[in-house]
């Protein structure tokens, strides 16, 4: 990276004006200029420290006595910086780092969903917003390949997504476009024989869980109905209904006549499908003011 390419960086991310800036969204904003080039965190910490101007590192050094900054790594100076201009997190701290938390390069979405289930934790919603929060977050601020993929499988679908179909695309796109590539056919067919164990809420190998609750604990199978466990990992998935004959769900929720076939989720009218336009954009800050005055009132 030559000196004109950082310049431009620099010129991008913008000065940091304490009490004029707020910190997490100037963070993110730097985070994201970074995303569209190749930077290494030592450029990283080269182009954030070049970037804050001189109140801040002023403040930045004062934090960190005795320490010198040039001895710091990027992701402790953006941590010292955060302590700083956040010293009692509270739901409103969380609530915005829930809304600005990206997918990171190389961040499966399993992890994904966890770290947002996390900050969400904290932010205190009411079941019902939370679940509707985290359905929005995951359509609009997966990135690359997944996002793309999720956006158009999604937009194939004739009706809004649930959460759950949420988590089951990003898995099963995960899967098969992101860890897929990575598996050759033959450790495919030694995955497939081996009897790994497999969790029951989200059907990962329960390696890929690394001690962590499954955050698939809010998913509501669209077999059987139930809450807790995803359409993958559903025993009935494979069960033919007893009412219509089609297999996938039980008869207890068949939406079909009986003897008649009912496939879901095919679309047989290819111009509704336009109506159904659902990607939601919360990604501007006027969504997180709207969050703000929900849990301040
Ligand atoms: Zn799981
Ligand atoms: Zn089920
Ligand atoms: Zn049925």
């Amino acid at each position: 990276m030559d000196s004109d390419e950082k310049r431009a960086i620099i010129n991008k991310i913008g000065m940091f004006i304490p009490g004029k800036n707020k910190w997490l969204e100037y963070n993110a904003k730097m985070e994201e200029c970074f995303d569209d080039h190749p930077v290494d965190l030592e450029q990283r910490k080269e182009l954030c420290i070049a970037s804050l101007g001189a109140k801040t590192v002023k403040i930045l050094k004062g934090i960190v006595k005795p320490q010198k900054i040039q001895d710091l790594d990027y992701t402790t100076i953006v941590d010292k910086l955060e302590e700083y201009f956040y010293p009692t997190p509270n739901r409103q701290y969380y609530l915005t780092k829930f809304m600005l938390r990206k997918q990171l390069r190389d961040e499966s979405f399993f992890k994904f969903v966890w770290h947002l289930r996390q900050l969400l934790h904290q932010c205190r919603l009411s079941n019902e917003e939370a679940h509707k929060n985290l359905k929005e977050q995951l359509i609009t601020n997966t990135t690359g390949i997944v996002k793309l993929m999720l956006e158009s499988e999604l937009q194939k679908e004739k009706t809004v997504p649930t959460l759950s179909k949420v988590f089951c695309k990003g898995l099963e796109i995960d899967d098969r476009f992101v860890h897929g590539i990575r598996k050759s056919r033959r450790n495919k067919k030694k995955l497939r024989k081996s009897k790994e164990k497999k969790c029951f809420r989200c059907n990962q190998p329960l390696t890929t869980h690394e001690n962590i609750t499954c955050p698939f604990d809010w998913a509501q199978c669209e077999s059987c109905e139930m809450p807790g466990h995803l359409l993958t990992a559903c025993k009935y998935q494979k069960t033919k209904c007893n009412k219509c004959r089609v297999i996938g769900h039980v008869a207890k929720i068949c939406k079909g006549q009986k003897g008649i076939k009912v496939f879901p989720g095919q679309n047989d009218d290819p111009a509704s499908a336009s109506e159904t336009e659902h990607s939601v954009r919360i990604n501007d800050l006027s969504d997180i003011e709207r969050l703000t005055r929900l849990i301040l009132d």
